[in-house]
């Protein structure tokens, strides 16, 4: 039997797509996907698929964006935005890890203003009373925190180019994407494997910084050549098309939202009713929609606890090891049912005691 994959990524796809992705590394075209050129007429057609499913997701047809499919993860875009428009300054919001690794490539930069900040707490919350400058160039934030399980629920209202990080939950939820000017999301959790890095950005942000950029961390030399300035991962491509077709059959951002607003309540509710379990996050608002981290408020119940998720084909649940206690991961793809498997599995435990 198949897992359950509740892992924070790479992590659970539509069997769908894997299915779909298996057929094309053994025939696509009578070729393998592994094999074809990237400049072949079928991987050419991929790509714009893959670009425009992006921005009709997106609702960014038609306002000036481009999309690329870039190699280097998500990490890369940390250096890479901050290349292409940090000129004098920068303002970053600190909810995490991840944002602590962008601001820390920022610096190379330009002068990084960390307009907030809720590592002293271990970033159990998203801090909410802060102003951005109007002189920077831009404001960062991630829209997700994949370690600790915060979002953020509103789209913050400035008057500078927003840059953002949504990693892990792009496509999940419809949000104001076209008060966004940059977004960027490394597949590996609701799109594909590792490997490509969706890369949408208005193109009127770009050009003005003064220094010269090397042509592979330039978004212009990329956009002149339609994401293909150089071997674009096929592969991930192909299967990150193959998601968002997935996601368009079956109705969309409101469909998955609605399902993901779900498994999100079903989770939350049993840690907030089970006696035996606690959230990490402080301020409910704050709560994850893609990952809920909770931990045992007795860890004597631990090896119960992990014996039992285990044996009900439960995968990938342990925390991050800068949290502790447990993470559970709901990408697009996680069905209903794993949620209500691991539901019951903390009532068993409850009723174990
Ligand atoms: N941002 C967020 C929100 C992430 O969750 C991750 C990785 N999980 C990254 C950035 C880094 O991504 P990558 O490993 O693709 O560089």
């Amino acid at each position: 039997m198949l897992k359950y994959n509740f892992s924070a990524g790479p992590c659970v796809l539509p069997q769908e797509v894997f299915k779909k992705a298996a057929d094309a590394v053994l025939d696509f075209n009578d070729l393998s996907i592994l094999e074809i050129s990237h400049r072949s007429k079928d991987f050419v057609q991929v790509m714009e698929q893959a670009q425009s499913l992006a921005f009709e997701h997106l609702g960014l047809q038609d306002k000036g964006y481009k999309a690329l499919f870039l190699g280097g993860g998500a990490s890369m875009q940390f250096l890479m935005c901050a290349y292409n428009l940090l000129e004098n300054k920068a303002a970053y919001l600190n909810t995490g890890t991840w944002s602590a690794k962008a601001i820390k490539e920022a610096k190379m930069f330009g002068e990084v203003i960390e307009v907030a900040s809720s590592k002293d707490s271990n970033y159990n919350h998203i801090p909410k009373s802060y102003s951005v400058p109007s002189d920077v160039d831009y404001f960062h934030f991630q829209t997700n925190n994949t370690i600790f399980g915060t979002q953020l629920q509103e789209t913050p209202s400035v008057e500078v180019p927003i840059v953002c990080d949504m990693s892990s939950d792009i496509f999940s939820r419809q949000r104001d994407f076209d008060k966004y000017d940059l977004i960027y999301a490394g597949a590996q959790k609701n799109m594909g494997p590792a490997g490509a890095t969706l890369v949408v950005v208005k193109e009127e942000i770009l050009g003005k910084v003064s220094r010269s950029i090397p042509s592979m961390l330039d978004y212009k030399v990329h956009i002149s050549k339609d994401s293909m300035f150089n071997t674009p991962p096929v592969f991930p491509i192909y299967v990150s098309m193959l998601t968002m077709q997935w996601l368009k059959d079956n109705g969309g951002i409101s469909w998955i939202e609605e399902l993901n607003n779900k498994k999100a309540g079903l989770i939350y509710n049993e840690i907030d009713r089970n006696p035996l379990f606690e959230g990490f996050v402080t301020d409910k608002a704050d709560r994850s929609k893609m990952n809920a981290t909770f931990v045992l408020k007795d860890e004597a119940h631990k090896d119960a606890f992990d014996q039992l998720w285990k044996d009900a084909g439960i995968n990938g649940l342990n925390g991050h090891r800068s949290v502790g206690g447990y993470r559970a991961s709901m990408y697009n793809a996680l069905s209903v049912e794993a949620v209500e498997t691991l539901v019951s599995v903390m009532q068993e435990l409850e009723r174990k005691g």
